[in-house]
């Protein structure tokens, strides 16, 4: 019989076998040039900012964004911006907006996209901190510019976007200069550099409720693996056939990406610019066909109310994504059940990117009724790929995925900052994880939901009371608009809830009657001990509800039998 002949054997390894693939360094500009070369005659429609402008919106292609994007990218070479130097931006949602996202991180500076919404004095600390060479703001922010101009001391000049015949006859901003010159004067052509995908891209500061701003520096890889997995199915599902428009602002935490994800999926992109009321939202959304959008709850409220208030219905709108802070059941039902529109509840947090888990169903749970799968929709939802997550203990063991165990969340991944900017705070990760701050569950099929921010969190007779569970149900009453809990000091239970609540316009309710629509729904001792109506609540520069402040304010107020 023949015998098996053997290959000999390879020397042994002496190391990992290396793949042999192209090596692309995964940089935001080349999501442009992907974009202006496979999607060229992609349209990118804004509302001008300038009040004179408004009657028509402003219409190009995803070629003349980037042929714009790299004349602005030689304009801030020609002046002098180096490799990895800061650059400001104050601006709503709009094409300028768009071409700073890609010029200023396509030459190798740092975009910094600036919260208008913050205190004059915030935004001069950040400016400083960031030590931003160059401010470009829009014709809105004059007067804050004006104001805080004097107090920027690395700004060496500031950029007016728009046009020559906008720009103020005089003003006390020195060095002041129009965008759309900069860009005509900038000489020659331009090709975007190489650039090592880990440098610096763009940076944006967090709100941080106490102590000064903190800076999160992102990379250019974390930002393109960000955009990829965002645009997932799972997640915001973007796709070439969309018209996409976000309401959330450029300047909060790159709009949840979307600059990018739309970009690199070929879709029409819409932006509203500084009108974010609802009916201006509902005009736009309507004119251009929007299909996919999102926003923070308060957004949504205010556009669902015009169109039902109005008796209106979308045409073209058929999902969304709601996040920044919990999405009141009530909202998603409306959208839902009476507009049609599929909504998705997304996490996550300036630290990430900002997209960390994202809401929607299995294929298990298809056949469930509408009320179980209502309230898997409800949760947070499901890590993205790249991110992991998990729940600890105060002493740090980590908590089972059973659905009802409360703990630290905890999260790690390539898009999730290791320290912030400037190394302030120093070391801030948990052996390697990074803590969110917020209190959640995971139930067995990984759907994590969010019980509260560690901090707001109401603690009677040593029990947590979640207070975004409270705030949801009192904001399934038909006559309350919104609602917040805080813990108020008892002196028997340490803490007891106190609600806080806007009425609807036009209908009441009472204490009495609120609270008995909490019985049944949560344990006796979750209950709130009482009612306070508010003409409204303080809300913060990213548009969530300060309970911080209203802590404070309510500090002293005595509940009933105490
Ligand atoms: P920011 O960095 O300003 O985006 O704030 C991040 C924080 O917002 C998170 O840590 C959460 O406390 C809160 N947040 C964001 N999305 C949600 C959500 N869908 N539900 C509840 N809280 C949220």
């Amino acid at each position: 019989m023949e015998q098996t002949r053997h290959a000999p054997p390879m020397d042994p390894p002496t190391g990992p076998l290396m793949g042999q693939m192209m090596h692309q360094a995964l940089t935001i500009s080349s999501i442009l040039q992907f974009a202006a070369r496979h999607y060229a005659a992609s349209e990118i429609v804004s509302r001008p900012v300038e009040p004179d402008l408004q009657r028509e919106l402003h219409r190009y292609t995803y070629r003349d964004c980037e042929r714009r994007a790299r004349r602005l990218a030689r304009a801030l070479h020609d002046r002098g911006v180096a490799m990895g130097e800061r650059v400001g931006t104050l601006a709503w949602n709009g094409y300028r907006h768009l071409e700073l996202y890609y010029g200023v991180s396509g030459s190798g500076a740092v975009l910094h996209t600036i919260n208008p919404r913050l205190h004059p004095e915030q935004i001069a600390y950040i400016v400083n901190h960031a030590q931003d060479q160059l401010l470009f703001f829009d014709l809105t922010f004059l007067p804050l510019v004006e104001a805080i101009a004097p107090h920027c001391a690395t700004v060496r000049a500031f950029v007016l976007m728009s046009d020559r015949a906008h720009m103020p006859d005089g003003s006390a901003i020195p060095n002041l200069l129009c965008y759309e010159d900069l860009l005509a004067g900038a000489t020659g052509d331009h090709d975007w550099p190489a650039l090592d995908e880990n440098a610096a891209a763009s940076l944006c500061y967090t709100s941080g409720t106490t102590g000064n701003p903190k800076g999160v520096l992102y990379s250019h890889r974390s930002t393109v693996l960000h955009a990829y997995a965002s645009a997932l199915p799972n997640v915001l599902n973007v796709a070439a056939a969309d018209t996409v428009l976000p309401v959330v602002p450029m300047f909060h935490v790159n709009a949840w990406g979307l600059p990018y994800s739309t970009l690199l999926s070929g879709a029409k992109l819409v932006f509203p610019g500084a009108a974010l009321d609802g009916q201006s939202l509902y005009a736009l959304f309507e004119a251009e066909g929007v299909t996919f959008s999102a926003g923070v709850p308060t957004v949504w409220l205010g556009l669902v109310n015009y169109v039902l208030e109005n008796g209106l219905a979308f045409s073209t709108f058929r999902r969304t994504v709601i996040g920044g802070s919990a999405c009141p059941p009530a909202l998603m039902d409306t959208l839902i059940d009476r507009l049609g529109v599929q909504v998705i509840h997304g996490w996550g947090m300036t630290e990430m990117s900002p997209l960390g888990t994202t809401g929607g169903l299995l294929a298990k749970h298809r056949a469930q009724p509408r009320e179980e799968q209502r309230a898997i929709l409800r949760k947070q939802g499901h890590a993205i790929y790249g991110v992991d997550m998990k729940i600890v203990d105060d002493a740090g063991a980590e908590l089972p995925w059973d659905g009802a165990t409360s703990g630290h969340l905890l999260v790690k991944g390539p898009w999730i900052a290791a320290r912030y900017f400037g190394d302030e705070g120093g070391d801030i990760l948990q052996d390697g994880w990074f803590p969110t701050g917020d209190m959640a569950t995971i139930d067995a099929d990984g759907f994590m939901q969010v019980t509260d921010r560690s901090k707001d969190v109401i603690k009677s007779g040593g029990e947590w009371i979640g207070s975004i569970d409270l705030e949801n149900i009192a904001m399934a009453h038909p006559a309350v608009l919104q609602a917040a809990c805080i813990g108020v000091a008892h002196p028997k239970w340490d803490e007891r809830p106190l609600l806080l609540v806007v009425r609807r316009p036009g209908m009441d309710v009472g204490r009495d009657e609120l609270l008995g629509f909490f019985v049944g729904k949560v344990a006796r001792f979750w209950m709130p001990d009482d009612v306070v109506f508010v003409e409204a609540l303080p809300v913060g520069a990213t548009g969530k509800v300060q309970k911080n402040r209203l802590r404070d304010a309510y500090r002293e107020h005595r509940l009933p039998g105490t």
